[in-house]
Formats: structure tokens, sequence, C-alpha cells
């Protein structure tokens, strides 16, 4: 489902712009209708009160948690079923943020992710991407939003541009708080500084070699390197926000001397932030993840050399932690039930 879809129904049942408006900021930050001073009447027409209670509870509906991993960095990772029997992964990050999806699977099929491996299944409507928000509101506050989550926010820019602008609005989430993260796309270096709430941008690089980088991201366009940090930093100076450069370290793969020259070379002086994450290693994909000390030793000399390093982990990696693991392991044990359990439950 997707925003304006809700916005034509209150619109058809006689919602002016601010009923609407009310209507929907209750349901993304959870507040009641009435605000707990005065009755919903004195604000809503009948004809909108009378379709507002089932409106509700198909929203409560787009999305709903099958099961929480809580880790022990105080990360929660979501096992999240939509309305139509599919499922995402939302994350509960520390310090009230949440980490969104956006597609089911992914059509990059990026080597090291589990996401990518069965392709693109659907888009994500605007309206489930929020509610995912809604979802993990009740139970934490969410004060930042990412889209890091299972798919790539750029093949399906309508609904992420569009969920992105209600949560920087009715949502009362930051502008800055909001993170879009790609692998680079020129449609969002088009559409991101034309929208009104602009997000910060968070992108991808993995590897500063052009041929190494079309490797590891076999469907990501290709901008090489230089041209994407470029377009970055133009987006950065115009936003206001450093662009985040995200680097998932592999040992063996982009962990090289050459590599760190490589992003030495690209992002010295640049208005941004390197955000070395190791790789966690999952039994399925044939990677490894570098040592604590390895992953270090690469971030202080990054550091040293001028480029904002910071190492990060993914989040809740005591538990299925690489994106799409959750949902790859849940199909798999819908599987090996008797199909009658897998019908009653979808
Ligand atoms: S890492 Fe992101 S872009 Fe790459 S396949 Fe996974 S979800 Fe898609």
């Amino acid at each position: 489902m997707r925003l304006d879809q809700i916005s034509t129904r209150l619109f058809n049942s006689g919602a002016l712009a601010c009923h609407e408006q009310r209507v929907l900021r209750a349901w993304v930050q959870r507040r009641a209708l009435d605000g707990g001073r005065r009755p919903a009447e004195h604000f809503l027409p009948q004809s909108v009160r009378d379709i507002v209670p089932a409106l509700m509870t198909e929203l409560e509906g787009l999305a709903r948690l099958r099961s929480e991993h809580p880790g022990e960095d105080g990360s929660s990772r979501l096992l999240v079923d939509l309305a139509d029997g599919q499922s995402v992964e939302s994350v509960l990050l520390p310090r009230d943020g949440l980490c969104v999806s956006s597609q089911i699977g992914c059509a990059v099929g990026c080597l090291f992710c589990m996401t990518g491996k069965d392709g693109l299944l659907r888009q994500l409507g605007s309206a489930e991407i929020v509610a995912q928000v809604v979802l993990a509101r009740s139970m934490r506050p969410v004060k930042k939003v990412v889209f890091m989550g299972m798919g790539e926010p750029a093949h399906n820019i309508d609904n992420v541009v569009d969920a992105i602008e209600f949560l920087g609005t009715l949502g009362g989430i930051g502008h800055k708080n909001l993170v879009f993260s790609t692998v680079g796309d020129a449609r969002v270096f088009e559409r991101l500084p034309k929208m009104t709430v602009k997000p910060a941008l968070a992108l991808s690089l993995h590897s500063s070699i052009a041929d190494m980088r079309a490797k590891l991201l076999p469907r990501a366009p290709r901008i090489s390197p230089e041209e994407l940090v470029t377009l970055g930093e133009v987006y950065a100076r115009a936003s206001g926000y450093p662009i985040q450069y995200q680097w998932t370290l592999i040992e063996g793969v982009n962990d090289s001397e050459d590599e760190m020259e490589g992003i030495v070379r690209l992002l010295r002086g640049k208005y941004a932030i390197m955000n070395l994450i190791p790789y966690n290693t999952v039994a399925e994909l044939d990677f490894r993840r570098p040592s604590p000390a390895r992953a270090t030793e690469l971030g202080r000399w990054l550091h040293r050399r001028g480029v904002l390093t910071k190492l990060r982990q993914s989040a809740g990696q005591d538990v299925d932690a690489g994106c799409g693991q959750l949902r790859a392991r849940s199909i798999r044990i819908d599987r090996r039930r008797p199909a009658t359990i897998v019908e009653t439950r979808a």
C-alpha cells in the first residue's frame, strides 16, 4: 500500500487536508486521535470518523512483528510480516534508530549479501515502509531512520522518497536523521536535491577499484568510484551533511594496501565519513571477516592519512546479523514445515 492511496481514501470520505494530516500524524506518531484533550468529533467530520477505525486496523496490519532477535549491543533485529504474507527485516538500533527495508529481495546482487541471492521479489509501498516505523514505535522511540535494510532504495525511489517526505514532516523525524543509502544511481542525485525533506546520504563503496567494485556489486549502475565521490561531494555541500561511505570490510578482498590507498585518494579533503564495517561471516557465503586487530589497524591508518573513519559493527552481530539472513532462515524453516501450516500462517 502507498501513502497516496490512504490519502485518497480519506479524501473520498470527506476529509480536508487538515483532517488527513491529523489522522496520519496519529498513525505514524502513535498518538490518540483526540490528543487526550478534546473528543475527535471536535475536529473530524462524522464521515471521516466512520472510516477511521477500519483504516487504522488495516494500517496496523501492514507490518506485524513475527519475531524479535535482541543483540548484545542494544540493537534488536525484527522479522516483520506484511499483509500479503511476505516478510522483511527491520533493525532497532541503539540510540533510538531504526533500519528499514525498502524492497523484498534486491536486484543488485552484492556477492556478500543474503538479500541479493534471490533477486527482487517485489517493491514495498511507501505505507509499508512507514508501517515499519510505526511498528518499531510500538516497541521503542524512533528518532532516526536509515534505509539500509533489505533492498536498494534507488530501485524503489518513488516510494522511498514519499516515505522520507512523510517521516520528515508528519513523522516528526529530523531531516538529517533520515538516511538514504544506495550503491549509487543517477536517479538519486537527480531526485534528492529537489526534495523538501533532504535526507542524509550513505553511499556503498566497498572498493576503490572500478573492476573489483563491479565484481562485488554485479548489477549496480556502472558509475566509477571517482564519479560517485564527485556526485556525493556535490550533494554533501548542498545538503550540509557529510556523505557516509559504507565499506563492508572483507578479508583478502578489499582490505589490501592498494584499497586503503584508494580510499585516501578518493576521500581525503572530502566532506565525508568512511564507515568500515567488518563483514559478518555467513555459513552460506564464502567470505571471511577480518580480525578485530586488523580492522582497527586499517581504521587508524586511514584516520592518520586524513580520512575521517569510523569502525562500525553491523547491528546485532551476535544474532543473524547479515541483511536478509533472518528472512532467509525463516523461509528455510517454512519450507520444512507441512504445507498446511505455512498456508495457515500466510
Ligand atoms: S547489500 Fe544492499 S544493495 Fe547489495 S544486494 Fe544486499 S540489499 Fe541489495
